[in-house]
């Protein structure tokens, strides 16, 4: 097969800008292909991938396994409903809840057995509000300035940044934002119309900034003695990303709703939301969706979950977590204004913006990403090989030092 399908680069960036809606910015690369932690573009130029094409290549791009479960699922059977019951979605049912089980374990609720799959990040959320209210009865949700959720109506209700907010106003009514950590400004704001409190125990694209553990006991004291829910956003943070298989379990902080997305599906567009048992199915017709739960993205997810457990990712992804932070801490680089970093999730906050600094890594064949205005994202595969990352991590290193 050619390796791109129109004359030239310069033809085929044509046509993006010609007809993409302009939402999402580009970089001026071609991407054609992917393999391992590496990215190449139409002139077969290599970038080590510490971005994990934005969260979800936790294995990596085309891992073998995955490619293969995924090649066998398209040859069967691509996609079905869930108006009727099929072998990989109710395998991937009891794999992904008995990993629910075991990691964040069981509350007075039950475990978080309940499963809607759907497409991506933001429905997950959509569906985690929905369920919320239909399980209270109620109507409001507190979420927290820097947060970030997702950019359907629902979602972005949730999301803080106005940047993203302001131009859809008027959003969905109830929501209020709070500031990160602040427990008596939690204590204040739950009140009787709660519903669920929505948290991401490390903001991603916020900065990479993280839940103190005492906020987070606070957030789960208050929510259980006042009937409202703790849902969360682990769409970036889960599958192994922090070292653990869900950031929670650093804070022992046990939701009553989660919603995950990004590396579940290993590729393939797939997003979920799991609640305890205790709340119960939700009434028939009140939520669904085409291709959510198809039987091609939990075949791809069933391979995941099986790479994670099999190759021991999780543990790998806390230990090359260590290395990457120690690194970027031990660096004399008066550019740096702090490091934080928890497993493979690691922002470097910058005294400049960080825009000239991706460009410059780019050049140099690393592809990284920002997390706001002056913070590098570093979200490597949990696979990465480990001369790959000693190589990026020279080359972010270079570039941070102006060397
Ligand atoms: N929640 C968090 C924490 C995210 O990082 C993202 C995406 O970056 C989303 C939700 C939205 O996910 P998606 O882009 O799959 O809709």
């Amino acid at each position: 097969m050619p390796e791109v399908l129109v004359k030239s680069d310069q033809d085929l960036k044509e046509l993006e800008r010609r007809h993409s809606s302009g939402g999402v910015p580009r970089r001026d690369v071609v991407i054609v292909r992917g393999n391992g932690s590496r990215l190449y573009d139409d002139r077969g130029r290599a970038y080590i991938d510490l971005g994990s094409a934005h969260g979800w290549a936790v294995l990596g791009h085309s891992h073998p396994d995955v490619t293969q479960r995924i090649q066998q699922q398209a040859e069967r059977l691509v996609s079905y409903t869930e108006s009727g019951y099929n072998d990989q979605r109710a395998l991937w049912f009891r794999e992904l809840s008995a990993i629910l089980a075991r990691e964040i374990g069981t509350s007075d609720k039950g475990t978080l057995c309940r499963i809607h799959p759907c497409n991506s990040g933001t429905e997950a959320i959509e569906a985690a509000l929905k369920v919320a209210r239909l399980f209270t009865g109620r109507t409001d949700f507190i979420a927290f300035n820097r947060g970030f959720h997702g950019r359907t109506l629902g979602a972005l209700s949730a999301t803080a940044n106005p940047h993203f907010r302001d131009p859809f106003a008027p959003l969905v009514p109830g929501f209020s934002h709070l500031p990160f950590n602040d427990v008596n400004a939690l204590d204040r704001a739950i009140g009787e119309q709660t519903a669920g409190v929505i948290l991401e125990v490390v903001q991603g694209e916020g900065g990479v900034h993280f839940a103190d553990r005492e906020f987070v006991t606070r957030v789960r004291d208050l929510c259980s003695q006042r009937g409202a829910l703790v849902i969360l956003d682990e769409i970036q943070t889960g599958l192994g990303r922090t070292g653990r298989w869900f950031a929670c379990q650093h804070h022992e902080l046990a939701p009553d709703i989660i919603a995950l997305g990004k590396g579940l599906g290993g590729g393939m567009p797939m997003g979920a939301v799991a609640w305890r048992d205790s709340f119960g199915a939700i009434p028939a017709g009140t939520h669904g969706s085409t291709f959510g739960g198809g039987p091609l993205a939990c075949a791809a997810s069933r391979a995941t979950l099986d790479v994670l457990e099999r190759d021991r990712l999780i543990d790998r992804s806390a230990r090359l977590g260590d290395e990457v932070t120690s690194f970027f801490t031990a660096l004399r680089a008066p550019l740096i204004r702090a490091v934080r970093g928890l497993g493979l999730m690691v922002g470097i906050e910058l005294r400049t913006r960080v825009g000239g600094v991706l460009e410059q890594l780019l050049e140099r064949g690393v592809w990284a990403l920002p997390a706001g205005r002056t913070v590098l994202r570093l979200l490597p595969p949990l696979t990465i090989a480990d001369a790959d990352l000693r190589e990026a991590l020279d080359i972010v290193g270079d570039a941070l030092r102006g060397a």
